[in-house]
């Protein structure tokens, strides 16, 4: 058993003021492998103290030797890609070659961006040429509390983290408490980067305790939540009380809308998206949207990715699909599917129970259901599972119509050889991103939702900016010294 029982404040791991402690389970095997302490409002506190008290020297280090540690960091994330890589999968149970292709990927991938898009970065701009002696001065928003969730936990830890020390805030992170420990190990990181003490803090906890201490906190400047829109909801109106701003990264119900002239890879491939991180993604293309023209063989095409899965324990290679993350996620999604039939979708995939020959963690199967209406439970709740409801339409406007009727709007997706329709659609959907014909949202794109998705953009210069304040300065001195 892995002793996790401290607190990475002030550039040290310190003991928790009192002990309260969590078990991290292995979602393969069901079995606790490492334990943790659950923060108190204490010690929130005391990180909070930390980097309010490290922010002056921070915020005044010149851009360049932020910019350097920060190129550090991801070079020893880079070299120790595998340790981070067993971490995630053991702890919330990413296939172990996913894991390190995508989950450590990604987080490498966002600092990479953020690095170049800070190259660029300016914190003193000019108005315009109406006003030459006027200008934005971006500064940093102060002390900030990051709240990240499981699913993808470097993924969320690098877009947060990065931005908010290029832009030269100080932090306190807490990670899940579900999947700590890929934070912790970030941590680690942070403090061979040589990142001063206080600037980085990591406190664990739960929501009510640590998350709802932060949100509260009258020296937090700004709260960056990715997780689940009721936590988001939950947080806001803790927040209200002192103002400060929120970013929410929420839940999502992603239609992909494929037409008759999409393709021929189309189906495959949104099944597969579906499908990838074990359903667990909240931009998961999780509604297919197809046109009644080709239904039936878009139907048989999905079954056969669901059938072709290799599932398997989180550490062995070559498995696409892994368990759930614990008990509660395979209770929910069980339900759903026992949901799904009751309503009267049709199972074309998977089902309720387990894989075979599977009897310990917690393993569902890719399940997939057709002739699905999007008034069904399936269709509006985030199942946060390998499951895909499949929905037939007849025009254009109808497949819109279907897609937008979502609380969420977060990711959609479009399939069609025609160019025209492709824009149209883009333009018509409520979604903070479109993706079409498979092609990925670039280096520098924002990531983001609108709706119950949330409120932020993440990535990038939008990223930076979040974490950034503008000041409208009139009288700007040309000879001085302080550059632009
Ligand atoms: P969650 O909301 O239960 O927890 C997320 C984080 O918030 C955890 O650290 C948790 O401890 C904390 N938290 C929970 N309640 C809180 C409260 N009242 N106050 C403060 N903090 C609180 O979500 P989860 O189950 O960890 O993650 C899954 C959810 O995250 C899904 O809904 C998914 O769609 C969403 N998600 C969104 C994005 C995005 O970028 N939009 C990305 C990934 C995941």
């Amino acid at each position: 058993m892995l002793d996790k029982r401290k607190f990475y404040i002030d550039a040290r791991w310190t003991d928790p003021v009192e002990a309260k402690n969590l078990e991290v389970i292995n979602p393969s095997t069901e079995e606790a492998f490492a334990i943790i302490s659950l923060g108190t409002d204490k010690d929130t506190d005391l990180a909070v103290d930390a980097a309010k008290r490290a922010f002056d020297g921070w915020s005044n280090t010149a851009p360049g030797e932020r910019l350097a540690k920060v190129e550090r960091l991801l070079e020893i994330y880079k070299r120790r890609a595998e340790e981070m890589a067993r971490t995630i999968s053991q702890e919330m149970g990413a296939p172990i070659d996913m894991a390190l292709r995508s989950q450590v990927g990604a987080g490498a991938w966002h600092m990479t961006n953020f690095i170049t898009a800070f190259r660029d970065f300016k914190f003193v701009r000019p108005l315009g040429d109406h006003a030459p002696d006027n200008r934005i001065v971006m500064d940093p928003i102060g002390v900030v509390g990051l709240i990240t969730p499981w699913n993808w936990p470097m993924n969320q830890v690098t877009l947060k983290v990065t931005p908010a020390l290029l832009a030269g805030c100080t932090l306190v992170l807490k990670p899940s408490e579900v999947a700590p420990l890929s934070s912790m190990l970030f941590a680690e990181f942070a403090d061979e980067a040589g990142i001063p003490a206080g600037v980085f803090n990591l406190v664990n906890g739960d929501g009510p305790g640590v998350g709802t201490r932060l949100s509260a906190h009258p020296d937090i400047e700004m709260i960056s939540f990715t997780g689940s829109t009721r936590a988001g909801k939950a947080i806001s109106k803790v927040a209200a009380e002192t103002l400060k701003r929120v970013a929410l990264e929420l839940g999502g119900k992603g239609a992909n809308i494929i037409f008759e002239d999409a393709d021929g890879d189309a189906v495959r491939r949104g099944a597969a998206h579906c499908f990838n991180n074990t359903g667990q993604s909240c931009n998961a293309p999780t509604r297919m949207l197809v046109q009644r023209s080709i239904y039936d063989d878009a139907v048989e095409t999905a079954k056969s990715v669901a059938e072709a899965l290799a599932i398997d324990v989180a550490d062995k290679h070559g498995a696409h699909i892994g368990p759930l993350v614990s008990d509660t996620q395979y209770s929910r999604v069980q339900d759903l599917i026992g949901k799904g039939i009751e309503e009267g979708a049709r199972l074309v995939a998977g089902g309720p129970g387990r894989p075979s020959g599977l009897n310990r963690g917690y393993f569902v199967r890719p399940t997939i259901f057709a002739d699905v209406d999007n008034n069904m439970t399936i269709a509006r709740e985030e199942v946060f599972g390998p499951v895909l409801s499949i929905i037939p339409f007849d025009t254009e406007e109808e497949a819109i119509t279907i897609a937008n009727d979502t609380p969420y709007g977060l990711s959609n997706y479009v399939q069609t050889q025609d160019g025209e329709r492709r824009n149209r659609v883009a333009r018509k959907l409520k979604s903070g991103m479109v993706e079409m014909n498979g092609v990925s949202r670039a280096a520098g794109a924002p990531f983001g939702g609108v709706k119950a998705s949330g409120r932020a953009r993440e990535g990038g210069v939008w990223g930076i900016e979040e974490f950034l304040e503008p000041k409208a300065v009139s009288g700007w001195s040309e000879e001085s010294a302080i550059s632009e």
